[in-house]
Order: structure tokens, then sequence, then C-alpha cells
């Protein structure tokens, strides 16, 4: 069996990895690549070594982050792609947002039930992430047995996934693929889990007078229940706008306990932008199937709401916010929850500055979707592989060395295993 990292082997996102067995080819993931600012490149553009000539059995997407699956337009119509339900309708609906609509039939597989691909047997096992329906793999072939842990943490509301992982490991694994995000950030970090980052909220909504704002991502489900049960818990409502609430109601049909616009507690804001955009992606219809009266907001109608509210907010949505002759209050709090280096983006200086302007300082309440390094080293030790690759990482070698067995991969080589 041979194992080629084409991409993310000294970098972070961009994962495209392949095994081969004889003539069968399997792929797992198709990501975008990251730029030093953590946003996708605005380049597409499949990695050079990676021969698209040749039949492939089956390409298998990990999760619905664009650094893992961002690349699927790029490769053949008869590849076969695999992916869990939700991860499918996620990606079909963030590539509509887009004005890129997926022409592409998924293979959906299920969590711990094995399915073949070609010469290969492909278990899933959902794991812990900041993205939904995410999985780490099993892969046989040709007697040998390959472990790929796609992008995990440890302190998110599914961490008893990868604790279930560790206590039962399976046994004589030759070659573990990790992602090491952390490994070269590691001093930066705070690892709260969801529950700490569930109660650091609720003491800023008690200690805020007016408003609190917060900035996530509407994709990071996880976050989402975190602000919303702070809020609930406060007593005040969560007024979420429609991209998290069309994401929120996808990912509720998989899963019934996630909150969905339709909950008492919650309203959903309705900007012009995302109503010009829901109305071009022909979908309306969930907008007026959420709307009354009490329930959906125009940016006017928020102004002027008397009370306390946690109100999400992004950098795209500020223009509509000022537009519309939206009034901060020094009273305020605006929260920024996703990764800090995301702050300092020119696209997020106008958010920044608008707060600036009404006297407003961003604070942080977030925690990484990705593990420590004790956490990376327990995966490691536990599973006890023959070789360990880490790989989406920009970790320096002597850090990766630190790992037992190590491998260190460098992109479009290939090694055997
Ligand atoms: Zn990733
Ligand atoms: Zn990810």
């Amino acid at each position: 069996m041979n194992l080629t990292i084409h991409h993310s082997a000294s970098e972070i996102g961009g994962n495209c990895i392949e095994i081969e067995s004889g003539v069968h080819r399997l792929i797992l993931d198709i990501g975008q690549p990251l730029d030093k600012e953590g946003e996708t490149a605005r380049e597409k553009k499949l990695p050079a070594t990676l021969d698209i000539s040749k039949p492939v059995d089956g390409l298998i997407i990990s999760h619905p982050h664009l650094d893992h699956f961002g690349l699927l337009s790029q490769v053949p119509q008869d590849w076969h792609v695999w992916s869990g339900k939700a991860t499918e309708n996620i990606i079909r609906f963030n590539c509509e947002y887009s004005n890129q609509p997926l022409v592409r039939e998924f293979r959906n597989f299920e969590n711990k039930k094995p399915f073949i691909v070609g010469q290969f047997t492909v278990t899933p096992f959902l794991t812990d992430h900041s993205a939904f329906d995410a999985y780490m793999f099993l892969v046989e072939a040709e007697g040998k047995k390959l472990f790929y842990s796609g992008d995990f943490r440890m302190t998110g509301r599914k961490k008893y996934l990868v604790e279930n992982i560790i206590s039962r490991p399976h046994e004589n694994i030759d070659a573990l693929i990790i992602e090491g995000t952390n490994l070269g950030r590691e001093d930066k970090k705070k690892y709260w889990d969801e529950e700490r980052i569930e109660q650091e909220f609720i003491n800023l909504i008690d200690s805020t007078k007016g408003r609190v704002f917060v900035t996530c991502s509407g994709q990071n489900i996880d976050r989402l229940v975190s602000i919303y049960k702070a809020a609930k818990k406060s007593g005040i409502p969560f007024i979420i706008d429609t991209y998290t609430a069309k994401v929120l109601s996808i990912v509720n049909k998989h899963c019934s306990s996630i909150p969905t616009a339709d909950r008492e507690e919650i309203k959903m804001l309705v900007s012009s932008r995302l109503h010009v955009k829901f109305d071009k992606m022909g979908d309306l219809v969930f907008i007026d199937n959420i709307c009354d009266e009490n329930k959906a907001l125009s940016v006017k109608r928020l102004n002027i709401r008397k009370g306390k509210s946690v109100i999400l907010i992004r950098d795209s949505m500020v223009s509509d916010f000022q537009k519309n002759g939206f009034h901060l209050s020094p009273d305020d709090a605006w929260c920024w929850s996703m990764w800090s280096d995301y702050q300092k983006k020119d696209s997020s200086r106008q958010i920044t500055e608008w707060f600036a302007s009404a006297g407003i300082k961003p604070q942080s309440i977030h925690t990484s979707g990705h593990a420590s390094r004790s956490e990376l080293h327990q995966l490691c030790d536990s599973i006890n592989a023959a070789k360990n690759i880490i790989i989406h990482s920009d970790a320096d070698d002597s850090i990766r060395r630190e790992f037992k067995n190590p491998i260190i991969a460098i992109n479009g080589e290939t090694i055997n295993i």
C-alpha cells in the first residue's frame, strides 16, 4: 500500500491524500489550500502531483470545511464521492450560497458502518470538531490498516467520541495520518470546553447593560448551541441571521436537538443582502416559512427593539446595519468568538472600526476546533501505529519528531506502508 500526501504535509488545510493499492486508488479529502491568514486561497488548483487522468475508486470527504472539500468541482465527474449525509447537505448549501451549485451525486456512509470502495474497506468514525458531521477513518487493504484522524478536537460537545477511540484503540495500525494544526500555535491557546464557553457567555450577558453582539462562524454548530444555551439561561432572545438559520435547519434534520429559528427563544434577522441572496437561490420560502411578525426582524426593527439580546453579526452584515442607521450604544458588548488571527484580516476592518466608533472593544470567548499537543500525543500513543504522519500542520520537524515512529511527509512524495 502506498500513501501520498499531495497537499497539507507541511501546511494547515487543503488536505489531499492518496492511498494506492495495485491499480486501485482512494483519495481522502480534496481541500482548498488556506493562505497565511487562514482564508481559503483565491486560486482553486488541484495539487500538481494528483493524477486525474487515471481512474480513482472513490473520493472521501471527512467534513464540510472548505479546506477539505473546496476543490471538489475540479475532479473528474466519474470519481465517486463519499461523505456523511449532513456533510453533503451542508456542502450543497454552501456551493449554492456562493453561486456555484454542485452538479454531482454523492454516496453517503454512516458512522461505524464499513463500506467498500474498490479494493478498500473504509470504516468512518464520527468525531468531535468545529464542523458538524466530521469523521475519522480506518482504511484497510492488502492486510494493511491505515487510520486518518481528519480534523478533530476534544473540547466540543462530542468529545466523548474521541475519548472512546483513545480508550478502545484499533490495533495493528500500520500508519496513522493525524492532523497537527495546533502544534505550531500552541502557546497562544486556551483549551476551554464548550460548557466553559457557555458559562463565559452567561457572564458576559450578566455584565453587559446593553446588547451582546457575537461574531462567530455560522457553521460552528457547537458554538451556536453554546451561545443559544447562554442566552436561554439568561432569559434573553438569541437573534440569528438567515444564513445561520438555514445551516441550523439543515443540521437539525440530522440531529433534532439542534435549535432552529422556529424555537421561541430565537429570532431571525433578515438583512436586505441576505433577502436578495435567498431570492437568487430560489429559497425565499425558507424566510417566508419562518417569518411572522414577532419572529423576523429587519435591521430597522432590530434598531428600535428594546431590551437585552444576543445578536450574531459578521463583517459581511455591517454595511446593512450602517445603511439602515443602526445605532450602537456604549452599553453594548461585542464578542469575537473565532480564531483571533481572523480579526487581523482586512475583511474584518469594517466591523472592528464600526464597533470602535461606538467605543466598544472586542472581547474574546473562543476555543480551538483542533486538538491540543497533549491530546494529539494521547491519540498517537493509544493507536500506537508503526508510522505516524502529521499533516495539516506548519509545525517544525523537531515538534513532529517528538511523536513516536514519526515519518516526515513531503507534499507529492510517496510513502510505502
Ligand atoms: Zn482542516
Ligand atoms: Zn476542519
